[in-house]
């Protein structure tokens, strides 16, 4: 399979402890007790498939392409991809020009429709025993045997030429923009053709003629028309650019737009780009290896350490949070660094502590830092416990925001106080990062 990316190893992260276990035939004398009479789902329903081998004979014959989800349940965002996300109209109907495979290794109630047929009740089509047998099959076949870090999804052909792969939830318009980008390279049945690959490194070459004009803040911007093409020309083209292209603030640019949240498709490339002699570049990669948030990165990232100090060497530890949020490793860095005498780096380390999973003993080190006699880890402090959903330290913040006698800082704990009280997805959410830069840098200082 020629697309497919190498990874030896995956990390499982948000599965729930002990679902994966290997799919188990249950015969249908097992099974949980059927209601005596199934109601129909009145939600618009993804017609999920389950059986791997026939499906991907199925996406062969037919060159449609394939929407493998691999899912875990026992998480919100799980819940509701499951309850509501994959029910939206949209969607769904988008859905239909792929052949979707559910894979998952939970094990759900089933219904009975009234021609006697059972179906998986959370997922509405086929029964669990076809998702469960899915996961490994899938898994093996689309991202070399690992445990996949769940949720996941990857589009691809029947032949196996990737042209999605993404961890962690999704919303819809991304998942829209990924299911619109996978047809328009591989054509439609029936609809348009597939995409000129020579037309779209064209178009990519142009945009980036562009960006290069276009003074710093307006770069990414002028990227733009290249990234919304998708597929592997235009990825190709823009991963060529930041390598070796003659422009070194374009190449940053690039790097910075190519970085999206559980993108494993640019992972590789940037992993390199991270072992970059210019420093300029190899922190851009590293800053995008940090969005990417995929546990492979982070033994690059540990690596990386030792090549920088200061701000920078506090840049890499703030990826590296980023990517390993529950890491034992990572976790007993951190609190070091935090107890550690240089401030540069204890600031940052507190930054951090924002993407780690909250735990007691970071809880106390955030607690007290606080109250820090320096100003500037009094803030980053502050910063971490609203951004990381800190809990805990809600009295600490409350009393900083009441008697907090810098004004600025102050503020900064209103701000992570009303953070930490709204939805997480409220799209009204306040700029805590913005307020932070009022005492820290957290990008690039020479540009
Ligand atoms: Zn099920
Ligand atoms: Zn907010």
């Amino acid at each position: 399979m020629g697309q497919r990316p190498r990874f030896d190893r995956a990390l499982l992260v948000l599965a729930v402890a002990g679902s994966l276990v290997v799919a188990q035939e249950v015969p249908p004398a097992e099974a949980p007790p059927a209601p005596p009479a199934a109601v129909a789902d009145a939600k618009p329903q993804v017609k999920w498939l389950g059986q791997w081998s026939e499906v991907l004979r199925q996406a062969r014959a037919e060159k449609r392409p394939l929407l493998v989800l691999f899912h875990g349940d026992g998480d919100e965002d799980a819940d509701a991809a499951a309850a509501k996300l994959w029910h939206e109209e949209k969607l769904v109907e988008k859905s239909r020009a792929f052949l979707c495979v559910l894979a998952s290794a939970s094990k759900h109630d089933e219904l009975e429709d009234e021609a006697g047929a059972r179906h998986c009740k959370r997922w509405g089509a086929g029964i669990c025993v076809d998702h469960q047998q899915a996961l490994p099959a899938a898994a093996g076949e689309l991202i070399g045997g690992a445990e996949p870090l769940l949720p996941q999804l990857v589009i691809c052909t029947g032949e196996g030429r990737v042209l999605a792969r993404r961890a962690f939830a999704l919303k819809e318009p991304e998942l829209l923009k990924l299911m619109d980008q996978a047809l328009r390279v591989v054509g439609v049945p029936g609809g348009a053709g597939p995409a000129d690959p020579k037309a779209d490194a064209a178009r990519t070459a142009e945009a980036l003629a562009d960006a290069k004009k276009a003074r710093s803040g307006r770069k990414t911007e002028t990227l733009k028309p290249a990234l919304e093409l998708g597929g592997e020309a235009a990825r190709a083209a823009l991963l060529d650019y930041a390598r070796k292209g003659d422009d070194d603030a374009t190449r940053v640019a690039v790097i910075e737009a190519l970085a999206a949240r559980g993108d494993y498709l640019v992972l590789e490339a940037l992993q390199k780009l991270a072992k970059e002699k210019q420093e300029i570049i190899a922190l851009a990669a590293i800053d995008a290896l940090g969005t990417l948030r995929l546990p492979e990165a982070k033994d690059e990232l540990k690596k990386a350490l030792a090549g920088f100090t200061g701000n920078d060497q506090g840049r890499v530890l703030r990826a590296l949070a980023a990517c390993g949020p529950a890491d034992a490793s990572v976790h007993e860095l951190l609190v070091k660094k935090v107890k550690g005498t240089d401030q540069n780096i204890r600031a940052h380390a507190l930054i951090a502590m924002s993407s780690m999973k909250p735990t007691p003993d970071l809880e106390a080190l955030l607690k007290k830092a606080i109250f820090d006699r320096l100003t500037v880890a009094r803030a980053c402090a502050i910063y971490a416990a609203g951004k990381g959903r800190y809990e805990a330290c809600r009295e600490e913040l409350a009393k900083q925001a009441a008697g907090e006698t810098h004004v600025d800082l102050k503020e900064l704990a209103g701000t992570a106080l009303a953070h930490l009280d709204h939805e997480k997805d409220d799209p009204k959410c306040c700029d805590l990062d913005a307020s932070l830069s009022n005492f820290v840098q957290l990008g690039d200082s020479r540009r």
